[in-house]
């Protein structure tokens, strides 16, 4: 089936600015609150949302074999499981009805005004009911960047990196929408030259500039998903900041992993930008030094994405400063192989499950995705436009991350993904 949906010559009904993140090529879901208290799955173009439940209450997808209340829920994640042809017959849609050719919504005012918001007049909430998380560790030049720092150059990249994509189970609980302010977090560190441990607020908060694909139930427990198979089951993507306490992590991850250092929290943008919107930004993926095992190695090579990632901090004096400028191409492992991986021992995942691509540093030092790796572990501070320094993050920092593909004269986006540290919450 065609993606109609992404017809680059589209224009909407709906004005849109030019440097929009969401024309009417994009059309992501997400879950929103509106101002009569109701939740609602939606879409965006431009500066307005679109409540899909009440567009489906009047007849809009008539044809389209959806159940009635599969938009007036509070997650994605029956949708979601829906599968592939479905998301691609919605998208198409709601493409078709928000054409600037098409006259059925735009000269019925009764239906613009339930349909139609602004985006100011909602809030934006966590799209899904995450049911496992996995972060992996895909970007060579973000795990050479640690391995140099704890382990030295000969020994930077472990035995195993390139030959599968590194990964760890998260918590999900944890997973925040855009917006929601962090607590400085708690915990055990080892203070420099010390041999015992001391408690307190972490003093290296850091960011981790990632994406994370959300997946659709995929297989049952004990089979594999074929890595060639596996773009079927990937619904879209999301910005994630993966943030992490650098001290409590260094002190605690060895021999089982992260654990307290990351799970305190973590954010994504709120809006899922479809596998199918980002179909025309497709782009070769790193070659890979090491032929990967047989079940590993995908038939196509275009298997990745280029997708411009940035990660900026705003002081409490409002000043916006650029830490980094990375992009989604540099990642080793594609998603198909992370999801490849995480099956061949018959793992089964859901409808809603997430996947953290891992940190995504680029080659020069502009494009890293940490600032343990911008600061080069707290030793070279970043000067930022009001004077003061970081090496990691103050309370009253707020860190955003952006993501967009541009291609001829479509620019799709993301939106933001933003969390505002803030001090610790106060002990009993
Ligand atoms: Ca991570």
């Amino acid at each position: 089936m065609q993606i109609t949906a992404n017809d680059p010559h589209r224009k909407s009904w709906l004005a849109t600015e030019k440097e929009t993140d969401f024309p009417i090529q994009n059309i992501p879901f997400g879950v929103f609150l509106t101002k009569e208290d109701i939740i609602t799955i939606g879409t965006r173009i431009g500066e307005y949302v679109i409540d899909l439940s009440a567009f489906h209450q009047y007849g809009y997808f008539d044809g389209i074999p959806l159940t009635d209340d599969i938009f007036m829920q509070d997650s994605l994640n029956d949708f979601i499981a829906d599968g592939r042809k479905t998301w691609r017959l919605v998208r198409n849609r709601i493409a078709d009805i928000f054409d600037a050719e098409n006259s059925e919504l735009r000269e019925n005012p009764t239906h613009r005004d339930t349909i139609i918001f602004d985006v100011n007049e909602v809030e934006m909430l966590l799209p899904i009911d995450i049911g496992d998380y996995t972060d992996f560790y895909s970007s060579r030049e973000h795990a050479t960047n640690v391995g140099v720092m704890f382990r030295g150059k000969e020994n930077a990249l472990m035995p195993n990196w390139l030959h599968m994509p590194v990964g760890y189970h998260g918590r999900s609980s944890s997973i925040v929408v855009s917006g929601t302010p962090i607590h400085r977090p708690y915990g055990q560190t080892l203070p420099l030259g010390e041999s015992q441990p001391v408690f307190g607020a972490s003093q290296r908060v850091d960011m981790e500039l990632e994406t994370a694909f959300i997946t659709t139930a995929a297989n049952h427990l004990g089979e594999p998903i074929p890595v060639d198979e596996a773009e079927e089951y990937i619904f879209g993507m999301v910005l994630f900041n993966d943030w992490s306490a650098r001290d409590i992590q260094k002190w605690e991850y060895v021999p089982l992993g992260p654990f307290l250092g990351k799970s305190f929290a973590s954010t994504i943008s709120p809006w899922i930008v479809t596998m199918d919107a980002l179909e025309p930004f497709r782009c070769e993926s790193p070659k890979q030094e090491v032929t990967p095992l047989p079940y590993l190695q995908q038939s196509r090579s275009d298997n990745s994405y280029d997708v411009v990632l940035q990660a900026f901090v705003e002081t409490e004096k409002g000043d916006l400063n650029l830490l980094s400028e990375s992009n989604f191409k540099y990642m080793y492992w594609t998603m198909s192989q992370q999801l490849a991986h995480q099956t061949v021992n018959g793992c089964n995942v859901r409808a809603g499950d997430m996947m953290g691509s891992g940190t995504i540093s680029g080659p020069t030092k502009d494009s890293f995705g940490s600032m343990l790796e911008l600061t080069w572990a707290g030793k070279e501070p970043i000067t930022l436009k009001d004077g003061t320094k970081r090496t990691f993050f103050n309370d009253g920092d707020n860190v955003i991350l952006r993501g967009y593909c541009k291609k001829d004269d479509v620019r799709i986006g993301f939106g933001k993904c933003t969390g505002k540290i803030i001090s610790p919450i106060k002990l009993k």
